[in-house]
């Protein structure tokens, strides 16, 4: 786990060293690359690193996801003193709202946050925290108890040597990465820490997810396109029957898939950050990327380790790492079943509106 850690924490500093974490906030005077973020940009970034290391792909995201909410809905000094050393990546981020008993589920978080003076003080849990046991902030989701369910929760800025946050437990995952349980008891947080009213928080956790959604199908794409290459350079090598596999038709019938499969999750994928981009509404159309793309990149990775044959199965080879580090994805920022309701609903609605108008 250590390793892992130190391996995140100087993929940050690289992607920071090299201007990659500009496109991952918002606002110049920050030290971003535009005022918002942009959309395309995260995706492109996100599918190249993919198709070469799933960690450094997760330390750009991260940065990103861990910081969005600042770029979005932070006042000037919390944005000044928290988002320059993101895009230099001299601070880790990270973003909690799930918990034990809230995952898909996420308006259901029990964590509190009780008004005390001029602070808060958070009691509560959260798991399945990414970059948990490395991050100099996180941005946790919290009950303020304004009104039940998702309208009374806030958002939180809290350092990670506050007192009363503790890393209970880090998580060991198929695809390793820094995974961590938070625990706060008593936990005192600064009310000038708090992000956009109280509140709002759901709506910060959802707007912020709307960003990155279409990105994690530009990760899955980037993880496709290298089982493809992959795929192809095995299969146009390797002997069989007294020519190459490639030569068989079942197998390009498999490549075939796959080519196509991705192209078309791409199209989906680009789509939504466009729209983005455009400041058109994209919870329909992301959650279409996310889904389509997440789900094709596990075929087209298990294509390629079928290809592979014995070889696909070695610990640590390209395509066996590439298959532990797709399945993640198809569960969070949202499980590919929530993605098919989000889509559903936002059919239903438009179907709705239509009839009425
Ligand atoms: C590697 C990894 C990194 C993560 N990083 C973070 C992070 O940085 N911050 C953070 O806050 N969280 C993080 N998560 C948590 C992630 O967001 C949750 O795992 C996800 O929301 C699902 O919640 P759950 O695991 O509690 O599953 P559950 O909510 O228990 O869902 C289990 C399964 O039920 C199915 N399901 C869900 N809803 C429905 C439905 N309506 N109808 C039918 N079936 C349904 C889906 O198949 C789902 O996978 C991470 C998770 C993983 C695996």
């Amino acid at each position: 786990m250590r390793e892992v850690d130190e391996e995140c924490r100087k993929l940050v500093r690289l992607l920071g060293e090299g201007g990659w974490l500009r496109y991952a906030i918002g606002g110049v005077a920050y030290g971003a690359s535009a005022e918002t973020i942009d959309a395309r940009a995260v995706c492109i970034i996100r599918e190249t690193l993919a198709r070469h290391s799933g960690l450094a792909d997760f330390a750009f995201a991260m940065q990103g996801l861990g910081s969005g909410a600042i770029s979005n809905f932070g006042t000037q000094e919390q944005k000044q003193h928290y988002l320059p050393s993101v895009a230099q990546g001299s601070a880790i981020a990270a973003f909690a709202i799930s918990e034990p008993d809230a995952g898909s589920d996420v308006a259901a978080l029990q964590c509190a946050a009780t008004k005390d003076g001029d602070s808060y003080l958070l009691n509560g849990e959260k798991t399945w925290i990414s970059n948990g046991g490395i991050a100099d902030f996180y941005i946790v989701f919290a009950r303020t108890g304004e009104e039940p369910g998702a309208k009374g929760i806030s958002a939180f800025i809290v350092d990670s040597d506050t007192a009363g946050l503790e890393i209970a437990e880090r998580i060991a995952v198929m695809a390793p990465h820094p995974l961590a349980r938070l625990v706060f008891k008593n936990c005192r947080v600064p009310a000038a820490q708090r992000l956009g009213d109280s509140g709002q928080g759901f709506k910060i956790a959802m707007s912020t997810l709307d960003i990155f959604r279409s990105s994690v199908a530009a990760a899955a794409l980037g993880f496709a396109r290298r089982a493809l290459l992959e795929a192809l350079s095995r299969s146009t090598s390797r002997k069989m029957f007294g020519q190459v596999l490639a030569d068989f038709q079942l197998t390009q019938a498999k490549l075939a898939k796959m080519a196509t499969d991705i192209d078309s999750a791409a199209l989906l994928t680009y789509r939504a950050a466009w729209l983005k981009d455009l400041g058109q509404p994209v919870t329909v159309e992301a959650a279409m990327a996310k889904m389509t793309a997440t789900e094709i990149a596990q075929q087209a990775i298990d294509s390629a380790v079928q290809i592979f044959g014995a070889l696909g199965v070695v610990s640590d080879h390209v395509v066996e790492s590439l298959y532990r580090e797709i399945r993640p994805l198809r569960i969070y920022e949202g499980a590919t079943e929530v993605q098919q309701l989000i889509i559903a609903r936002g059919l239903i609605k438009a179907h709705a509106t239509k009839v009425k108008g």
